[in-house]
C-alpha cells in the first residue's frame, strides 16, 4: 500500500490510515484463505507540498537568499515536529518519535549548511535535501502503527534495498541487484509479523549516495518493491477516486473507471485527475501484479484497478479523453528537409542538447515540414536553439502556435475499429473547432491531436459526449 502527500497531511489522517486502513485490510481475513492476517509493506510520500518546498529551498540556496531558506525549512522542521509530538497516546513513543525527528532535523540542517556556504546545488546535494520529505514521514506512520499496537519497522528506500543508477533526479532502480537485495530484507520482516513503512520517491546509487525517482516516484517505489516481494496486489492510496473518463473539471459527469489495462494507464495517467509516475507501472507488466488506485477519503469508492486483461468495458471503444494544456506548437519548413536523410535526426538532436522534451511529432509524406509540440515553457528554448543552430540552412521558417491543447482519446478499443477518426473529427468540427495537428501512433491505444487552447474544454466535452462516455458505468 503507498500512500500518497494529501492523506498523511496531518495527525487525524495518519491515525485514521493506521486503523481504519492499514490495520483493517491486514486483519480482513477475507481477502485470504482465513487463517492469517495480511502481510502489507507500506510505501509513504512526503506531506504534499513539502517536496515543492525543499526544491524552492534548492532554487534559494543558488540565489544565496539565506533567510527564505532558514524561514522554508523552519516550517518544515516545525511541521513533522507537532505531528510527531502529537501523534502517539503513548508517551514513551512520543518521545522516541520526537528524538528520531529532531536528529533528522539536525542532519537536514548540516547539510544545508554546508550547502549554503558554498552556495551551490549539485544533482546530488539536491536529492540529498528532496529525500528528507520522506524520510520524515516513514518514522512518523511506523509509530502511528506501534501506537496501535502493530509492529511496523521503518525504512529508507536505501535500507530496503532499492539501488539505482546515479542519474539523481530522475535514477532507475538496477532491477536484478534490487529485487535480490529488497527480498533479503523485506520478506524475513513479513514472515515475522513485522510491517515495513519504507519512505517513496528515494534508493540509492550504489555507491550509497541517495538518489531520487523522480517526482511522484512514491508509486514508483511501490511497484518496485511489490515486483521484487512477488506481491498480490498493490494499492495506491490517494485523495481521487481514480482514473477517470475525463477531468471532472471540465466534464461535470466524468465517470470513474473500474478497469483500464497497464497500456490504456500510462496513456492517461499522466494527464488525468491522478499523475501516475511514468515508469510506475513499468515493474509490475511483466508479472501482471494488479494496481488499484483508491481514495482514503472515500473508502466506499472501489477506485480503478489497472491490469494485464481487463474483462470490463470490453465493448467499448474509447475510454478517457484527456486534454493536455500548456503546450505551443513548431512548425519548421524548407525545402532542403525534403528527401534529405538524417533531417528529423537533426532537429531533435538540437532540441535534445538544449534538454527541451517534444511531447508530439507530425511530418507528411511531402517531408517539406515537421511539427512538433513542446511544453509552453520549452518554446523560448526551442525556437532559439532552432533559429541559432538551423535557421537559414537546413530550415527555411519556423511557426509558432503559443497557445494550444493536445487532445486525447484512448482505449484499446479503438485498435483495429473503423470510422473512429473520422467520428473524432466530426465531433469536433461540428463544435467549430480547428484541428491544427494530428498523431496517432501505430499501436491505436490513442489519437491525439492539437488545438488552439481556447477550445480545448469544448473539444474534450464534445468527444466525451459524442463516446458516451457519461453512461460507461451503466
Ligand atoms: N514527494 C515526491 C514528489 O512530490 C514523491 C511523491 O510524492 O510521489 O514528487
Ligand atoms: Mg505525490
Amino acid at each position: 500500500m503507498k500512500f500518497g502527500g494529501n492523506a498523511v497531511a496531518s495527525i487525524d489522517r495518519i491515525r485514521y490510515i493506521a486503523r481504519d486502513i492499514i490495520a483493517r485490510y491486514r486483519e480482513d481475513t477475507t481477502l485470504t484463505d482465513g487463517s492469517s492476517i495480511n502481510q502489507i509493506v507500506v510505501v509513504v510520500s512526503a506531506i504534499k507540498g513539502v517536496t515543492d518546498d525543499l526544491i524552492q529551498v534548492c532554487d534559494s540556496i543558488v540565489r544565496g537568499e539565506s533567510s527564505k531558506v532558514d524561514s522554508i525549512v523552519h516550517s518544515i522542521g516545525e511541521r513533522y515536529k507537532k505531528i510527531a509530538s502529537g501523534l502517539c497516546s503513548n508517551a514513551s513513543y512520543t518521545d522516541e518519535l520526537s528524538s528520531i525527528i529532531e536528529e533528522m532535523i539536525r542532519e537536514m540542517s548540516d547539510l544545508l549548511k554546508g550547502m549554503m556556504l558554498l552556495n551551490e546545488v549539485t544533482p546530488r546535494s539536491r536529492d540529498y535535501l528532496l529525500s528528507f520529505g520522506e524520510r520524515f514521514m516513514a518514522p512518523i506512520l511506523c509509530y502511528a502503527l506501534k501506537d496501535i499496537g502493530i509492529e511496523a519497522k521503518y525504512l529508507t528506500g536505501k535500507d530496503a534495498g532499492i539501488v539505482t543508477d546515479s542519474n539523481y533526479g530522475d535514477a532507475r532502480p538496477l532491477m536484478d541487484t534490487t529485487r535480490l537485495r529488497v527480498r533479503h530484507v523485506i520478506i524475513p520482516m513479513l514472515e515475522q509479523g513485522v510491517l515495513p513503512v519504507v519512505t517513496g520517491f528515494i534508493g540509492a546509487d550504489q555507491h550509497g549516495n541517495i538518489t531520487t525517482l523522480g517526482r511522484g516516484g512514491s508509486d514508483y517505489t511501490a511497484t518496485i518493491i511489490a515486483s521484487c516481494i512477488d506481491a498480490d496486489g498493490i494499492m495506491l492510496w490517494t485523495d481521487v477516486d481514480g482514473l477517470m473518463t475525463a477531468d471532472p473539471k471540465i466534464v461535470k459527469d466524468a465517470q470513474v473507471l473500474r478497469e483500464v489495462s497497464y497500456a490504456e494507464a500510462m496513456e492517461m495517467a499522466l494527464f488525468g485527475a491522478k499523475y501516475l509516475h511514468p515508469r510506475a507501472l513499468e515493474p509490475v507488466l511483466d508479472k501482471g501484479i494488479p494496481i488499484r488506485i483508491r481514495n482514503v477519503f472515500n473508502t466506499g469508492c472501489q477506485g480503478t484497478t489497472i491490469l494485464k486483461n481487463p474483462t470490463a468495458y470490453h465493448n467499448k471503444i474509447v475510454k478517457a479523453v484527456t486534454a493536455i494544456r500548456n503546450v505551443s506548437l513548431i512548425d519548421v519548413r524548407g525545402s532542403s528537409m525534403v528527401g534529405a536523410p538524417g533531417t528529423a535526426g537533426r532537429i531533435f538532436n538540437v532540441l535534445g542538447e538544449n534538454r527541451i522534451n517534444i511531447i508530439m511529432i507530425s511530418q507528411g509524406p511531402s517531408e517539406s515540414s515537421i511539427s512538433m509540440v513542446v511544453r509552453k515553457s520549452d518554446l523560448d528554448k526551442a525556437v532559439n536553439a532552432l533559429e541559432l543552430n538551423l535557421l537559414g540552412r537546413l530550415i527555411k521558417s519556423i511557426n509558432v502556435t503559443d497557445d494550444a491543447a493536445i487532445i486525447a482519446v484512448v482505449g484499446s478499443g479503438m485498435r483495429g475499429t473503423k470510422g473512429v477518426a473520422a467520428r473524432v473529427f466530426n465531433a469536433v468540427a461540428d463544435r467549430g473547432i480547428n484541428v491544427i495537428m494530428i498523431a496517432q501512433g501505430s499501436s491505436e491505444l490513442n489519437l491525439a491531436f492539437v488545438v488552439e487552447d481556447r477550445y480545448a474544454e469544448d473539444a474534450v466535452r464534445a468527444l466525451h459526449d459524442e463516446f458516451d462516455l457519461d453512461a460507461i458505468n451503466q
